[in-house]
């Protein structure tokens, strides 16, 4: 259990874009909350640090993660960030992931949740209550991979060919390689993290997403590895004979069900009957889409919160990106940020104040009071900024 003093310090990236606009926002409700759930006597010293443009503006041109931002987030271990421009050119894939593998936060936590009054497409938004853990590090995004007709390309395929005797694949001229890392260390860190969450947080099951049905040694291995730890270090038991497992819970609750499906049916499954799903553990790729998948359930990226968090290291973030068309004009979504600062304070054991906090928001798109992106989609309900719906949310805090 993290030991988080009255007065923390903590680290923020306002981030670029709308990152301007929500940033501030989130900050508002959370110290109104905090405010609401202690008085004076806890209150967070938000400390600005920089990634991103802003960074560049503020350190010179080519600095887009500075040193002090990665000190002030490990010093620190909780920290909250807005989304990110990455630079064009210059080597970076994405800010966010060299962050993420920078600071090894191999976990991307991803509560998938309705919440009341919020558009859905589904017909039953009430019952969607998952929690996505995505390994973070490995798979395809580890970004080992080369151009087709380039020199290293060429060279591997011949060596696939000839060393290897990869025969039974003609590589085409002009191919295109990318690589797809999947270790035993990296997948059991992810499965362990999610069934201590099922088993702290009382949920019903826990699904190894996978395509192992295709890709025997990387999503195979995967769910292999996953009932390996259920079965190893936690002590689960089959079910049934089967290859599903059964955990007891240790304070007498209902036993968690250890399961697998192949990613394409989770996509299909998850969408028809939520009620079968709870906390997901899955890859990189399935992971970002899934995430995306099921966020669109219960009204999109605008209110789905994130978490990134490695073994002591957490950063909470929005999961939309910079939206630059709607950049400065105060119509954004705070939902996304404003629920990732939810779980940070959850994280730091201020449940009360996140709860008050998540519970005011509610009521606030309950209430009909919502920005533009939900107004678009609801009938009979009042259009606010980013700063009014933020005011929103205060107004019943108080
Ligand atoms: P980036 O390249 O940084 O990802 P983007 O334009 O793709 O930028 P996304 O955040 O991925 O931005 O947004 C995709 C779409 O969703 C955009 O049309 C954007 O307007 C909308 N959107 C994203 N976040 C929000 C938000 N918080 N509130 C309202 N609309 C949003
Ligand atoms: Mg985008």
């Amino acid at each position: 259990q993290l030991s988080v003093p009255d007065h923390p310090i903590i680290p923020f990236i306002e981030g670029d874009g709308i990152g301007a606009d929500v940033t501030p926002a989130m900050r508002r409700v959370v110290d109104a909350a905090v405010k609401k759930a202690w008085g004076g006597k806890r209150q967070i010293a938000w400390m600005e640090v920089y990634a991103g443009e802003k960074a560049t503006r503020v350190y010179g041109d080519d600095v887009w993660l500075p040193d002090e931002t990665l000190a002030a987030v490990r010093d620190h271990v909780v920290s909250i960030k807005g989304p990110l421009t990455t630079p064009v050119g210059g080597g970076m894939r994405s800010l966010n992931v060299a962050l993420r593998q920078t600071l090894d936060l191999y976990v991307c936590e991803r509560p998938v949740r309705w919440f009341n009054g919020v558009p859905s497409p589904v017909r039953h938004p009430e019952h969607v209550d998952m929690v996505i853990f995505r390994e973070n590090a490995e798979d395809i995004y580890a970004g080992i991979e080369w151009q087709a007709g380039s020199a290293d390309a060429d060279r591997l395929i011949r060596y696939l060919r000839e060393e290897m005797g990869v025969g039974n694949i003609r590589f085409p001229e002009q191919c295109g390689i990318g690589i797809k890392p999947v270790s035993e260390a990296g997948s059991k860190r992810l499965v362990r993290k999610a069934i201590r969450y099922a088993l702290d947080h009382n949920r019903r099951s826990v699904t190894l997403v996978h395509k192992g049905n295709i890709m025997k040694f990387t999503e195979g291995a995967f769910k292999q590895w996953g009932y390996e730890v259920a079965r190893e270090e936690f002590g689960a038991e089959p079910l049934d004979g089967g290859p599903w497992l059964s955990l007891a819970h240790p304070d007498g609750g209902e036993p968690i069900v250890i399961k697998d499906m192949i990613a394409d049916a989770m996509m299909q499954e998850a969408l028809l009957h939520p009620r079968d799903f709870d906390v997901v553990a899955t890859l990189n790729l399935n992971g970002d889409y899934l995430s995306d998948a099921l966020a669109a359930q219960v009204g999109g990226i605008g209110i789905a919160p994130g978490a990134n968090r490695g073994d002591s290291i957490a950063m909470f973030e929005a999961t939309h990106g910079t939206a630059p068309k709607i950049a400065g004009t105060n119509s954004a979504n705070p939902g996304s940020l404003i629920l990732s600062a939810t779980m940070m304070l959850e994280y730091m054991g201020w449940g009360e104040a996140a709860t008050l906090l998540t519970d005011a928001m509610e009521a606030t798109i309950a209430g009909g009071e919502v920005t533009g992106d939900f107004h678009q989609v609801m009938d009979n309900a009042t259009l606010l900024g980013t700063t009014e719906f933020a005011e929103a949310v205060v107004r019943r805090l108080e």
